[in-house]
């Protein structure tokens, strides 16, 4: 049982897979207070789940706090339904995502849009709730401890997962008892965008850390991932292809425009091929990465390729049918939304185009679909039957998190390990990263999040898996 003398922290995630990243945490103290944040708060993505994006089973008005990983939508997407709820603190992030959500979450009214009408509901929350969130963005230099409640103190430190991105340590101190937390957000160690410094030594040596930490490539191992895109494009452009690559709008598009400009740095491209970027998001943000705006590493301001051309609807039809060879660069990264789904039912029935995937292809997706299709066969893209004559390739080269080995690396630098919660992965992925942790890591216990279930915490030890959910049921099933 729960000792009334010590520091607990309730631990409940709100999403079991890889999208509608949330957490949320209460700290009870011995003197009968309470304080409760939540870590991420974003959008349920798959069509599946996406019913639990309409409620959250705690009162958004009763949070002291919130925490902000970084800029993605299934990591941030919901910050307004909070704030339309009657959530009042601060939502706490670094400041280059507070930069980037000035330009992505105005965006979210598309997905809120698109939500409303698959389930015949009202919007989910309104423009003005978009701009009230962006009014409580709090920025926190890096590495600054910042006191953020009466027992409670924040500090971000560099995470290479996108430009932006934080690792999160929370302290939580209460007279002489001290909980050490630390929240992975989605990671990776480097970024070609950023200089990533080590956590410092007085944070690996934390007694009784607490880590909770992603897993959506636990599974995958380096070895795996084969760096084939400028081979692949190199050869497809020598023989006159139109090369379309989808992209994520941010982060991955700007990826690969530079993997572009090092190709025609050496000489395997030549820079008369014309090189288009589609996608208002897309040029948005590549414009702020070249702005000088951003934390980037100073050189890496300069990663747009020669003969750069930003497409619109306006000249779309003519960079579309001009003939090749040519690179298009649009967003977003399936290929399922936004100009780039636009391309895709004309180019996946053309021989003389490589359609050249640069993110993860969910199972299910019509990029999935395109993908696994035997040549020749029919595919169902945007409601129209395509008889499949394009080249596609996929890589995960560009991909933004940490890797099996990565994963394993991560934990060992820290001296005394006392739990570690994967969360932000699929089951058989966590099941497959908790067995090898429990091999590879010194750590006391290695646990799966779970709606289904919550965790309770003490300053020295794990108190209690709980079979049930701090929420009642029926929001949790
Ligand atoms: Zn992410």
């Amino acid at each position: 049982m729960k000792s009334k003398s010590q520091i607990s922290l309730q631990l409940q995630t709100l999403h079991n897979e890889v999208t509608g990243s949330c957490t949320f945490c209460i700290v009870d103290y011995p003197d009968l207070t309470t304080e409760r944040f939540a870590l991420d708060c974003g959008f349920f993505q798959h069509d599946e789940e996406r019913e639990y994006n309409t409620s959250f089973p705690f009162q958004p008005s009763e949070l002291d706090f919130v925490v902000v990983s970084h800029n993605h939508f299934d990591h941030t997407g919901r910050l307004p339904l909070l704030v339309k709820e009657g959530f009042h603190g601060a939502i706490y992030t670094s400041e280059d995502t507070e930069k980037l959500l000035s330009i992505s979450l105005p965006k979210a009214k598309e997905a809120v849009h698109e939500l409303s009408k698959k389930l015949e509901t009202p919007p989910l929350y309104s423009p003005e709730d978009i701009q009230a969130t962006l009014g409580i963005l709090m920025p926190i230099p890096m590495r600054e401890k910042h006191q953020v409640t009466d027992h409670i103190w924040l500090t971000f430190f560099e995470n290479g997962h996108v430009p932006g991105a934080v690792i999160t340590l929370l302290e939580i101190c209460f007279k002489k008892q001290k909980l050490n937390f630390l929240f992975t957000g989605d990671y990776n160690p480097q970024n070609v965008f950023l200089k990533i410094r080590e956590l410092p030594p007085w944070v690996k040596k934390l007694p009784n850390l607490y880590v909770l930490m992603e897993s959506t490539y636990g599974s995958l191992s380096k070895n795996k991932v084969r760096n084939t895109f400028s081979k692949t494009v190199a050869s497809h452009i020598r023989n006159g292809f139109t090369v379309f690559c989808p992209a994520f709008a941010f982060s991955s598009a700007q990826k690969v425009l530079y993997a572009i400009k090092q190709m025609q740095q050496n000489h395997q491209l030549d820079p008369s091929v014309p090189i288009y970027l589609d996608g208002k998001q897309a040029i948005a943000f590549t414009e702020l990465f070249a702005s000088g705006q951003l934390n980037l590493l100073p050189l890496m301001e300069d990663f747009r390729p020669e003969n750069l051309h930003y497409v619109s609807s306006d000249n779309r039809k003519e960079v579309m049918e001009s003939p090749g060879p040519k690179i298009i660069v649009s967003s977003s990264g399936n290929a399922s939304r936004g100009a780039a789904s636009l391309y895709l039912p004309s180019f996946a029935g053309r021989s003389d185009v490589l359609i050249h995937f640069t993110g993860h292809l969910f199972e299910g997706s019509t990029s999935y679909e395109l993908y696994h299709a035997p040549e020749g066969t029919e595919v169902t893209i945007g409601g129209q039957s395509i008889t499949k004559r394009a080249k596609i390739a996929s890589t995960h080269q560009f991909s933004g998190h940490a890797k099996q080995e990565d994963l394993i690396h991560f934990l060992k630098q820290f001296r005394d390990l006392n739990a570690v919660f994967l969360n932000h992965g699929e089951v058989p992925v966590k099941e497959e990263l908790q067995r090898l942790i429990r091999k590879k890591v010194h750590v006391r216990y290695v646990c799966m999040t779970s709606r289904e279930y919550s965790f309770r915490l003490g300053p020295t030890r794990l108190y209690e898996k709980k079979d049930r959910s701090i929420f009642y049921k029926s929001l949790c099933a």
